[in-house]
């Protein structure tokens, strides 16, 4: 029997096929094991696998406050749980709590753990499961049975203290216990960082949208997604078994056996369009009229460069450099000019586009975002807070001009509303250039310098920022967020969010004519631009370059090379005089029908 639920009402799903409505986010088909990871620990925290990471000199404060507030937290809790059980237990059971307290209060344990921070330059919970490791060794092997059965205390605050430092759900997520689909509240970009990528699946999530960062992420690793699910935690429970279908955006809970077969059909016939469309790409992308379109990658793992070769990347369009910071510590400027520098030689002549940190908004790192912000996309996010905090953006800059003089690399500020951020942030290229100067340190002298476009205020003074730099591209997350007052990652205003909607063309337009008329070259890097239905369109308004995620690249060029370039312009011409979102999308599909008909019954939206 099937039962079928809108994303807002929740049933008693027990044994029954249910199917889950959400937002497609990752498109893809995966059936497997649910691992639900709720707000609180329900699996023991596996300290012994804490791996050993280094710090430099100067994040020594930071990692003894983490450490304290750790303590703290862990002492707050237990003496909480101390309140609650006092009037539910006897004074015998209860006095498990005091011997807890003990161990958290423990002077040589603390001192112990400090040092090791400021001696060995590691970060907290390296030192910590170090130090209890040696502790609960030591304690399980003696030979009274009194205090063996201490080393199950020491081990149960350990855990807590150690889940304060990592976070119960980075912990789980890191090391997942096989195959399995992580269902979640929301993950966020640093969660979906740190995701066991051998062994996860797929993701299902209560909350996010399309374009939010968790699900763009998704989409480049291959993890299909389904987001802005309402009440999947409560319907799934670990152990079902579900299916996780990223094309159409639903979920669907306890599969009859003809749906599972259904489903597995469905998947091999995918993967033959998708295999089929893989032998294009090493074929120039150019349209059927002779026009040459640039489809460059947007990068947010190095680790990934060798796919920009199998999947025919022309360059990078988009490096994401911002992920390298939601790890366990901020990346030196060494450590940044080796990443650079690999992808640069990787990429030969063609160019890399190496975007200045955007943090803020959902990509928030605890190593830098110490404020909560009430609104944090309209918040000191980006090169506002690069601006803020120099010491955060100039090792960057330092690292991208010496990466320079191994490839092709160009810089880009992101996030821009006036031109005096521009300004100001050539004032401390310029001074950065000096020091490397002074310092006799090799770089790029003439590295092209390029603006994101995602603000209206941006777009519509595109030829103000036109004048002051090489080059354009257009993030089109972004641009439609602001432009349409719509959170890209809150799945209850998602049907709002509308990037085919005239006022949107209407600024992309705007960005072109004014790059045409500074003679500059302009890109979209944003999600549409990975979108077959959208790349006629954008080509029609005047694109030359798109950049997406690595695997969007096979079904793009198809879409190009089944294409004529007067055809989009006509395309363009009459979805700009259109008055909605829905009159334009009707036009884009049958266009894309009549030139991709395998690539539109994909629906890769
Ligand atoms: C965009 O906003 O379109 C963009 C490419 O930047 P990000 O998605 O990283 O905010
Ligand atoms: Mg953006």
């Amino acid at each position: 029997m099937k039962t079928e639920q809108d994303s807002g009402t929740i049933g008693d799903s027990v044994g029954q096929e249910t199917v889950l409505k959400g937002i497609a986010a990752a498109s893809g088909i995966e059936i497997g094991i649910a691992l639900v990871i709720g707000s609180t620990p329900d699996q023991p925290l596996s300290f012994y696998e804490t791996a050993s990471v280094s710090i430099s000199e100067q994040d020594v404060p930071f990692e003894l406050s983490r450490f304290e507030s750790a303590m703290a937290e862990t002492r707050k809790e237990i003496l909480e749980i101390q309140n609650k059980v006092r009037t539910s237990l006897n004074s015998k059971e209860a006095a498990i709590f005091e011997a807890h307290l003990l161990i958290v209060e423990d002077r040589k344990l603390r001192n112990e753990v400090i040092s090791g921070i400021k001696e060995n330059l590691l970060t907290a919970e390296s030192v910590f499961s170090r130090v209890m490791q040696k502790y609960i060794t030591a304690i399980s092997s003696v030979e009274d049975p009194y205090l063996k059965e201490r080393a199950a205390d020491v081990v149960d605050v350990a855990g807590r203290i150690l889940g304060h430092l990592l976070g119960w759900k980075r912990t789980l997520l890191d090391h997942l216990p096989g195959q399995r689909i992580v269902v979640a509240k929301e993950l966020t970009p640093s969660d979906t960082v740190m995701l066991d990528r051998e062994n996860v699946q797929a993701f299902a999530t209560e909350t996010g949208a399309k374009t939010s960062h968790s699900a763009i992420l998704a989409h480049s690793m291959r993890i299909p997604a389904v987001v802005g699910i309402n009440g999947i935690l409560s319907m799934v429970r670990n152990g079902d078994m579900i299916i996780v279908d990223g094309y159409q955006g639903v979920v669907i809970l306890n599969p009859t056996p003809q749906t599972l077969e259904e489903y597995a059909l469905k998947e091999a016939e995918n993967e033959k369009i998708f295999n089929d469309l893989l032998t294009e790409t090493q074929q120039r992308a150019e349209t059927l009229d002779g026009y040459r379109i640039a489809l460059a990658a947007n990068v947010d793992d190095p680790a990934k460069a060798d796919e920009l070769e199998k999947y025919g990347a022309f360059g990078v369009g988009l490096f994401r450099t911002e992920y390298l910071f939601l790890k366990d510590h901020i990346p030196s400027e060494e450590e940044q000019y080796q990443v650079y520098s690999v992808l640069a030689r990787k990429c030969g002549a063609a160019p890399v586009v190496i975007r200045t940190l955007d943090l803020g908004g959902d990509k928030i790192s605890s190593l830098v975002n110490f404020m909560a912000e009430p609104n944090p996309f309209l918040g000191l996010r980006s090169v506002r807070l690069c601006l803020a905090y120099p010491h955060l953006l100039k090792p960057q800059l330092r690292a991208v001009l010496r990466a320079g003089v191994h490839g092709n690399i160009c810089m880009m500020f992101p996030m821009l509303t006036c031109v005096d951020e521009l300004d100001a942030l050539y004032g401390m290229l310029d001074q950065v250039k000096q020091e490397l100067r002074q310092e006799k340190v090799r770089f790029s002298e003439d590295i092209k310098i390029g603006v994101m476009i995602e603000t209206p205020a941006a777009a519509l003074m595109a030829e103000q920022f036109a004048e002051r730099c090489d080059f354009m591209s257009i993030g089109t997350n972004d641009l439609v967020q602001y432009t349409m007052a719509v959170d890209r990652g809150n799945e209850r205003v998602a049907s709002l969010y509308r990037p085919l909607h005239p006022v949107i063309l209407r600024l992309i337009r705007n960005v072109v004519k004014a790059a045409e008329h500074a003679g500059i070259w302009v890109s979209v890097c944003g999600e549409m631009a990975a979108s077959p239905l959208y790349i006629p369109l954008l080509l029609g308004l005047g694109i030359r370059e798109l950049s997406m995620s690595p695997v969007s690249l096979a079904p793009a060029k198809h879409v190009v090379r089944n294409m004529k370039y007067i055809d989009a312009e006509i395309l363009a011409e009459r979805s700009l005089l259109c008055s909605s979102q829905e009159e334009v999308r009707e036009l884009a599909e049958t266009f894309l029908k009549m030139i991709a008909p395998d690539v539109s019954d994909l629906n890769i939206s």
